[in-house]
């Protein structure tokens, strides 16, 4: 195997790579078939971690082989499996063998995704991509652009960064921002990070179910006009993380078209549903957005990372990002020819749509339809499971794949705090058994269990045996209560 020749030039020799590669294929394959029969969950401390991994940088070789057998023996273990079926928390990621295929060919090749000289085919195969999402969104294809980023949060502060620039200019100091209760924390990082103070940001209440309340947005957005602050933009949520709720994003449209404000959609988690029936109902409206956030890695089964931003008019990104360095005159080119550097904030990028457009070209588009559509049913049907039990009650009804539920069963009569407490400690005794990942979350001060769904390999068995083993859990926990009363 790889003796001396890993040298100063760092190359391995044709049967060296070729043997090193297959190992590492073998390693995946064998990970896609039987990751069903392992373990989700993983947990370590720092300490452990420290005693297993801490060295101080090698001076030296190591035989390559050595290595990665280290690595797939005691790293590659030590994380959880967000493919799992049984990984029911945060948002999965269940990915997809092509892709996994399409990212090795892509850092393979270390193709530049940046500027159309560097590599035409990559730009060209983005802006193709980008046009099936447009499609797909019922955004303009001539007009419209977008571009990749590493996900949601960088799709996110793109958007922001974008709006400022087009609807504020240079002076954003009386700019005001209006985002519900249950949008995604990483835009209040991007309006963070954009540098708007606390006091241009309106967090407006949600309703019973977790829609923005339009009456308090509007009554909001009027407060500001009066007080002579420049409200410039509402980002409505297309499937929250919390319950997959929906904004009214057809009442945000016309408060947006009235008030002259832009409209970002966050669809980070719930776009992906526009390819199921059920999801293209909910989410009426999605194409009224100035700019919305996809995040293929979620619901559209790609690996990390690709985000994508979607905007109507593809010069408000190049009229946001593009500068003009000397170094970089010789690749400028023609303006039919994008460069992408100049659409959003990364210079150097790797060729991200070829994963989605391999895996689309391999699976097709009804394949993908079929697989959310799935999803969706997956989680109305543990609805009914549930509705059905007398231990357990829903707090969020099955919305875009995603369902929120605790125990609480009939004749009980127990208090919200035991509640509670019975719910934390079930999630806490499934999660230590590493038998699924189903942690908790809080809905109107309720803590509660939540499912996300997104996992197209996920079975209704799957969901039937983790809800028995809850219950069994929900038993015990009920038990230690009535006795120490
Ligand atoms: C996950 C998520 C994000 C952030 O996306 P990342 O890809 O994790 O950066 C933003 N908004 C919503 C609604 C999300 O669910």
């Amino acid at each position: 195997m790889i003796k001396d020749n890993l040298n100063s030039t760092l190359k391995l020799s044709k049967e060296e790579m070729q043997q090193y590669g297959y190992k590492i294929i073998d390693h995946i394959v064998e990970h896609f078939e039987n990751q069903n029969s392992k373990k989700p969950v993983t947990m370590a401390s720092r300490e452990e971690m420290d005693a297993l991994l801490t060295e101080q940088i090698p001076d030296q070789p190591t035989p390559a082989n050595e290595v990665l057998d280290f690595v797939m023996d005691q790293i590659i273990p030590h994380s959880n499996i967000v493919s799992h079926p049984k990984s029911y928390s945060f948002v999965p990621g269940p990915s997809n063998y092509i892709s996994a295929m399409a990212d090795t060919i892509a850092t393979g090749f270390n193709i530049f995704s940046g500027g159309w000289a560097a590599s035409p085919a990559a730009a060209e195969l983005e802006i193709i991509t980008m046009n099936w999402l447009l499609d797909v969104f019922g955004f303009p294809t001539k007009k419209g652009g977008g571009i990749f980023t590493s996900g949601g949060s960088m799709a996110n502060l793109t958007a922001l960064a974008t709006a400022r620039r087009i609807r504020c200019g240079d002076d954003f100091s009386k700019a005001i921002i209006y985002l519900s209760d249950q949008a995604h924390s990483s835009n209040i990082k991007a309006i963070k990070v954009l540098g708007f103070k606390k006091e241009q940001i309106r967090i407006i209440p949600t309703d019973m179910e977790f829609k923005i309340s339009i009456n308090k947005l509007k009554n909001a957005i009027a407060r500001d006009r009066l007080e002579g602050l420049q409200p410039f933009c509402i980002i409505a949520s297309a499937g929250t993380t919390n319950t997959g709720t929906v904004d009214p994003l057809n009442d945000i449209a016309t408060i947006c078209e009235r008030e002259h404000l832009w409209l970002h959609i966050d669809g980070a988690y719930g776009g992906a549903a526009i390819l199921a029936n059920t999801g293209k109902t909910l989410l009426n409206g999605i194409e009224r957005a100035d700019s919305l956030t996809v995040d293929p890695h979620k619901w559209f089964y790609q690996p990390y990372e690709i985000g994508c931003l979607l905007v109507k008019d593809h010069n408000w990104l190049s009229s946001t990002f593009s500068e003009k360095p000397e170094y970089l005159r010789d690749i400028e080119g023609n303006e039919s020819e994008i460069n992408f550097y100049d659409h959003g904030i990364q210079l150097t990028r790797r060729f991200r749509a070829l994963k989605f457009y391999m895996s689309l070209k391999t699976f097709g588009l009804n394949s993908f339809r079929k697989a959310i559509q799935y999803n969706i049913d997956l989680a109305e049907q543990t609805e009914d499971i549930l509705r059905r039990s007398s231990h357990w009650e829903i707090t969020s009804p099955a919305t875009l794949a995603i369902i929120n539920f605790r125990y609480n069963p009939i004749g009980q009569h127990l208090s919200e705090k035991e509640l509670d407490q019975i719910n934390q400690n079930i999630s806490n005794k499934i999660v230590t058994s590493r038998e699924a990942l189903l942690v908790t979350t809080i809905l109107q001060g309720q803590i509660v269990l939540r499912m996300c769904l997104i996992n197209p390999r996920t079975t209704i068995e799957d969901i039937k045996d983790t809800l028995e083993k809850c219950e069994i859990h929900g038993k015990e926990e009920l038990v230690i209560i009535q006795q120490s009363c």
